[in-house]
């Protein structure tokens, strides 16, 4: 029983290698049946063709054999009869050419398809995930494994697999041929052959597990390379001289692998080759076999021609489908990456609804409770509040109380793990996830800085007018960006960022204000939520933006996370957030009369200014 189980095992590990040749073949038809038919095809006539050169030349041979022997008309027809053989072998010759020749296109084209086709089955997916599975590191890993290199592997793994299958057809045509001298020297060579590949399939499934074994590994050594390399890095790698201790801890890494790699390529080449050396000898003995019954007569010369021409033929069809099975793992690699990622199940966002039935009951969250995935320690601990159209919240707490997971729940990049947070009486999960969205103007602390022209870094906090002039000039008046994008070279056509040329890099408090902006930009959304907005823009700035920030809010809800008491005391309704749960809440005045930790802080802050 255990010994079937075993040997069912070592079987299903051995076709193991195959299992994703069919996953790629699926996605080459999808991309282009007509060129993977053409494929296909031009594959089984360079298959097919060398065994059928053999024998034509053998033909020739015995011909020309033939026409030594003999003299008058037998020689003028045997001569006659050799032509016809090279133009014979000509025209074959010229029609394997043409073959090859279509199928190296058929693989050009397809590649840049499937390419392209692959990238956009990634970037398709990467739209339907949730902010979570960004966050998690190894599905996150996964998706930029796929995306690296997205246009190479499906096509290699396929092409492998179809020359496998030429080879396979030659091997069983000259097999065919061959079985008409003798079958024993078929099945010699078959017996002979066999382990060699079993061996090559099984060391190729091995470096398979063992190169899947190592993701964590390998992310942290592009993790390094990427630290080492890149811009932003570059600053605190030199200052504090880290440059040695991470590359000496990807060298760390790379000696540990190649520890493991090594004894596999020592394996793989001993076992190599033992099983060729058996192949060889099985090989030569057919050959001398061959020569032994061509001198006794029981084969022509041409016969003998064709059959060592097909040895040949057969030997350097098994050495090549040796070549396509260990390159295999590599393609399969990539290919099990990529179906996990792909086939890795989001839950839908279920809502429909684009209005609630309360309009005027605005934001509740009510006893809202959450986890991050794998944290034991709530994020948010049973928070209640309330807060209705014209409204303004402030949240104020120390780093890593729950301010951003709040927003996060808000605007429901993630969901609740306990209570309900619902939006004019309605619960967030039943709301259209679009009409939702475009409800809410938000910017994060860690706001994207898009290598776009200001305008557009601007314009597409409302997509629907991200090429409106007007608009554009309206909302950076509001985020007090107006007066240095004029002062750029370019005005609102300025490139930003350092990707492209000519680009202009602004500095914190700049980006700040264009990314306030970009929010202010939304002015059909109810909802309006700064995180740290201002953090790095100057006092007189900030001044002038909360100034009249209570006009542009009006009738909607705005919502501000800030150190900064200056800002939060302007709020209707303040909330202090400490260790995921409110701890307390109420006006500024309210709260500076309880005399708690709001009150605490914000004398500290006002002391600082004195
Ligand atoms: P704040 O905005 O008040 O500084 P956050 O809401 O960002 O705090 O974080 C609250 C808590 O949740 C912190 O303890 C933080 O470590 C944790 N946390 C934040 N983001 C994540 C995340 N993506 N995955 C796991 N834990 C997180």
């Amino acid at each position: 029983m255990t010994k079937k189980t075993n040997s069912n095992d070592a079987v299903s590990r051995f076709l193991g290698v195959f299992r994703y040749s069919a996953v790629a073949m699926r996605i080459v038809w999808d991309t282009s049946a007509p060129l993977m038919i053409a494929m296909a095809l031009t594959t089984l006539i360079v298959g097919l063709l060398p065994a059928a050169i053999a024998s034509v030349g053998g033909l020739f041979v015995d011909a020309v054999a033939g026409a030594l022997g003999s003299t008058g008309v037998t020689a003028d027809s045997a001569k006659t009869e050799a032509l016809t053989f090279v133009y014979i072998e000509v025209g074959l010759v010229l029609l394997m050419t043409a073959a090859q020749q279509a199928n190296t296109v058929c693989q050009a084209v397809l590649r840049v398809l499937l390419g392209n086709k692959i990238n956009v089955m990634i970037l398709e997916k990467a739209l339907t995930l949730e902010l979570a599975h960004f966050e998690d590191a190894e599905y996150y890993d996964k998706l930029v494994r796929a995306r690296r290199e997205a246009s190479s592997r499906p096509l290699s793994l396929v092409t492998k697999t179809f020359d496998l299958i030429r080879n396979l057809i030659s091997l069983i045509a000259i097999g065919a041929f061959l079985f008409q001298f003798s079958p024993y020297a078929v099945l010699l060579l078959s017996i002979a052959g066999v382990p060699a590949f079993i061996a090559e399939a099984k060391f190729s499934g091995e470096a398979f597990r063992v190169n899947k074994r190592r993701s964590a590994e390998r992310r942290m050594q592009i993790y390094l390379e990427m630290v080492l390399t890149r811009e932003d890095g570059v600053k605190e790698v030199k200052l504090l001289q880290l440059g040695k201790i991470f590359l000496q801890r990807y060298i760390d890494i790379f000696l540990a692998i190649y520890k493991e790699d090594r004894s596999l390529v020592l394996r793989r080449g001993i076992w190599g080759y033992g099983l060729g050396i058996i192949a060889s000898g099985a090989f030569y003995f057919a050959y001398g076999w061959v020569g032994f019954a061509a001198i006794a007569g029981a084969i022509t010369i041409g016969q003998m021609t064709m059959y060592i021409a097909q040895f040949r033929l057969g030997q350097s069809a098994v050495t090549s489908s040796l070549t396509s099975v260990n390159g295999m793992y590599e393609d399969n690699l990539y290919l099990s990456n990529l179906t996990e990622y792909l086939e890795h199940e989001v839950p839908e966002q279920s809502g429909s609804l684009h209005a609630g039935p309360m309009p005027e009951d605005g934001i509740r969250f009510e006893n809202v409770s959450f986890f991050y995935p794998g944290s034991d320690v709530p994020a948010l601990d049973n928070v209640s509040l309330h807060i209705t159209p014209g409204e303004s919240l402030a949240i104020v707490g120390e780093n890593g109380s729950g301010k951003t997971t709040l927003i996060k729940l808000l605007t429901r990049l993630y969901t609740p793990t306990h209570g309900k947070i619902s939006l004019e009486g309605l619960p967030l999960e039943e709301w259209d996830i679009d009409t939702l969205r475009r409800k809410i103007g938000v910017i994060f602390q860690d706001f994207a800085r898009y290598q776009l022209i200001v305008g557009e870094n601007i314009g597409i906090g409302d997509s629907d007018n991200l090429d409106s002039e007007k608009e554009i000039e309206i909302a950076a008046k509001k985020g007090m960006a107006d007066e240095f994008v004029r002062d750029l070279p370019s005005g609102y056509k300025t490139q930003l960022g350092t990707w492209f040329k000519d680009g202009k890099e602004l500095s914190g408090g700049q980006w700040q204000k264009v990314a306030l902006s970009r929010a202010f930009m939304r002015n059909q959304a109810d909802i309006l939520i700064l995180d740290e907005p201002t953090a790095a823009i100057d006092a007189k700035a900030e001044a002038d933006i909360f100034a009249h920030f209570a006009e542009l809010t009006a009738n909607r809800i705005s919502i501000i996370i800030s150190h900064r008491f200056s800002t939060v005391r302007r709020a209707d309704h303040i909330i202090v957030l400490e260790k995921a749960r409110i701890m307390e809440q109420g006006s500024h005045e309210e709260l500076l009369e309880l005399g708690g930790q709001y009150a605490t802080l914000f004398k500290l802050q006002a002391e600082g200014y004195q």
